[in-house]
This record gives C-alpha cells, sequence and structure tokens, in this order.
C-alpha cells in the first residue's frame, strides 16, 4: 500500500472548515505587525485540489483551505491541515513516505523509490506515473524544516532527556553516491534527520510534527 492521506481524511478536515471549526490559532504571529494569531479573522475559502492514492491510482479529491487575515495590516494567511505540504498536492503522508523510504535505503534509486508491490502509482486519465523527479523534489521541501525539527527535538529532550535520538541523529550518513553536491548533501540530511525527529516525535506525543509544530513556524 502506497502512503497517502485518505479520501476520509479529506472529508473530515471539509466538515470541520463547514462547521467553522478551524481556528487561526495554531499559526504564528503576524510577522509584519506582530499581531497574535487568535486575533485574525476569516478572510476567504479556497478549494484545494489534493492528490491521493487509491488501490495505486493517483486521484484528485478536493477541499476548502481556509485563509484569515491579519487585522492590523491585511496581510493573510492559510491554515493547512496536517495532510498538507504548502505548495504540494501530494498528501503529507505520501511526501513524507516516499522520500523516508528513498533517504533510509543505502542503495535505492529515485526510479525504484516511487515503486510500491512492484508498480508506480499511476494517473487514470493516461500512462502517467508518479515521476521519480517528484521525490527528488520532495526531499528538498522536507529537507528545509530546519526550525520545526529543531523545536521538535527540544521538546522530545524535555520530554526523555534519555532519549537515544541524538545518538540516532548522529550516527547518520548519507551514501555519498546520493549527492553530488554539497547542498545536496545538507537536503537529504534534513529530510533524513525530520524523518527521525517525526518517528520518535509521533511515539512519544501520539502526534505529529506537521499537526501544529510545523504550522506555527510557517513550514521552516
Ligand atoms: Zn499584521
Amino acid at each position: 500500500m502506497p502512503p497517502t492521506a485518505t479520501l476520509e481524511d479529506i472529508k473530515a478536515y471539509q466538515q470541520k472548515v463547514e462547521k467553522d471549526k478551524i481556528t487561526p490559532d495554531n499559526l504564528p504571529p503576524c510577522p509584519r505587525c506582530s499581531v497574535e494569531s487568535m486575533f485574525f479573522k476569516i478572510h476567504a475559502y479556497r478549494e484545494r485540489r489534493f492528490l491521493i492514492i487509491i488501490e495505486m491510482l493517483i486521484k484528485a479529491a478536493y477541499c476548502s483551505l481556509v485563509r484569515f487575515k491579519c487585522p492590523g495590516c491585511g496581510k493573510t494567511f492559510t491554515d493547512y491541515p496536517d495532510f498538507a505540504i504548502p505548495h504540494k498536492h501530494y498528501t503529507r503522508p505520501s511526501i513524507t513516505g516516499f522520500s523516508a523510504s528513498y533517504v533510509e535505503s543505502e542503495d535505492m534509486t529515485y526510479q525504484q523509490a516511487v515503486i510500491v508491490d512492484r508498480s508506480a502509482p499511476g494517473y487514470p486519465q493516461n500512462d502517467g506515473t508518479l515521476a521519480p523527479s517528484t521525490i527528488h523534489r520532495w526531499i528538498t521541501t522536507l529537507g528545509r524544516f530546519t526550525q520545526t525539527c529543531r523545536t521538535a527535538l527540544i521538546l522530545l529532550l524535555q520530554e526523555n532527556p534519555g532519549s537515544s535520538i541524538c545518538r540516532d541523529l548522529a550516527r547518520l550518513i548519507i551514501p555519498q553516491r546520493k549527492y553530488k553536491t554539497n547542498q545536496r548533501k545538507k537536503q537529504l540530511t534534513g529530510c533524513r534527520q525530520l524523518v527521525i525527529i517525526e518517528a520518535f516525535f509521533q511515539a512519544t506525543f501520539k502526534t505529529s510534527i506537521f499537526t501544529k509544530l510545523a504550522t506555527r513556524f510557517a513550514f521552516s
């Protein structure tokens, strides 16, 4: 089974939107004028297309996202459900799942990284499949969550000072044939750290770093 959010996840968020259950509380304060997010007002609803994988087929599912507006300066902010990553159509479980299997393997190629049970998830309309270059881009994105990861690590160590997480992070090695530049090495390392931190975070706090932390740090 390929990793993906489900249609039920998306419908559940849509219901929360319709019942006015989405609050701005997890958003960071306005970066322009420092107004706290709890004072933000609902500005607009925008329909957003997501790609989920159902029985190896890539299908579109739609859901409204809520935009809030800062009353101080008028800047707008989107609240993202925890299955979404800004500017990505695939859902967070797909993005982290496929990326994790690539970064955690010693010798996997990007071509192999899209394969689940001997085939790649495909589009029902044509012969297209999930592209190896998409996984490459997802890793770039996940390698940038520096503030989220740093704070998650602090919370984990506060909760469990004896945790093996620092040893696990220190032991992490990216095989040399996976990168040609130092920048790529950094992205791969950042992504792999995120995968490790997320697993510890889920096990310790029973929630994902994407549920609140990533939003609080504006996905950085
Ligand atoms: Zn503002």
